[in-house]
């Protein structure tokens, strides 16, 4: 069976539960930015061929569903964040956004995989015991990340929890182990242009006035911006997270379970 997963870090789960009775193709690969992704005629492609499409939602990828009316695809979307409840934030501008960044809680991702799990039980009923026995296995692993996660957030002095980043993509995370956190970008996307010198320099004084201890960049955007901001409020700037994607096959995020084990150990290790 041929599906689809729009993010790398959906496809994963994808392959993972669906195992030898799927062929998965990711659209959004490793290090890609689905914020601001540029389909290709090959994504049209595989779009046709999938039995399922496998999408965050919650307004991630904006340019799905032009991409698969015209791929004229008769696959089943399968919604992954259906049953989670999303946040909202109030960007820069004033803007109310709502927050697709669901992945970065594991209690999230277990109702990710979850939906996989059902919706390949579903169109493939003769593999069901395959594809739920996979996500309980899985999903085992998900609750020791979760508890590892607690442990190690733990050993931050509460005062030091402060997460900034490139554009607004932990609220999950720290809805889920209690930071705050702040944004040079001050969006939930990493579309908005150049911000404006204003809100760069309030910026500034906000990462000054909080005294982190670090700033934060990320594997899918570029750093200049955020390398800029971390000099002038002279801060340290600590090795990229990996936030909307996981890193390519053999580095530290290749796969969700090391890119969050990855993420927490430097977060900790600079904000300590
Ligand atoms: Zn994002």
């Amino acid at each position: 069976m041929s599906v689809v997963a729009t993010y790398s870090i959906l496809g994963d789960w994808v392959r993972i539960v669906g195992g030898e009775h799927v062929t998965v193709t990711t659209l959004v690969g490793p290090g890609g930015d689905a914020h601001t992704y540029e389909p290709t005629p090959r994504d049209s492609v595989a779009l046709h061929r999938a039995a399922l499409v496998f999408e965050n939602g919650i307004g991630f990828e904006a340019w799905l569903e032009k991409l698969f009316v015209a791929s004229r695809s008769a696959a089943i979307r399968v919604v992954v964040t259906r049953k989670i409840t999303s946040r909202n934030l109030i960007s820069s501008s004033g803007q109310e956004e709502i927050d697709p960044h669901v992945w970065h809680c594991p209690r999230n991702a277990e109702a990710m995989v979850r939906e996989i799990a059902d919706a390949l039980a579903a169109r493939d009923p003769v593999h069901a015991a395959d594809y739920l026995g996979r996500a309980d296995d899985y999903i085992r692993k998900l609750n020791t990340l979760d508890a590892w996660i607690g442990e190690q957030i733990a050993t931050i002095p509460e005062s030091r929890r402060h997460l900034v980043t490139t554009h607004d993509t932990f609220g999950y995370f720290s809805d889920r182990y209690g930071f705050e956190v702040s944004s040079v970008m001050g969006s939930v996307s990493s579309e908005s242009t150049d911000p404006a010198a204003s809100d760069l320099a309030e910026v500034i004084d906000r990462i000054r006035a909080a005294q982190v201890p670090a700033v934060f960049t990320e594997n899918i955007i570029n750093p200049r911006l955020t390398e800029q901001v971390a000099r002038e409020a002279s801060v340290s700037i600590v090795p990229s997270l990996y936030t909307d994607a996981l890193g390519p096959p053999g580095s530290k995020g290749a796969t969700y379970l090391e890119l969050m084990r990855f993420n927490v150990r430097t977060m900790t290790e600079a904000l300590r």
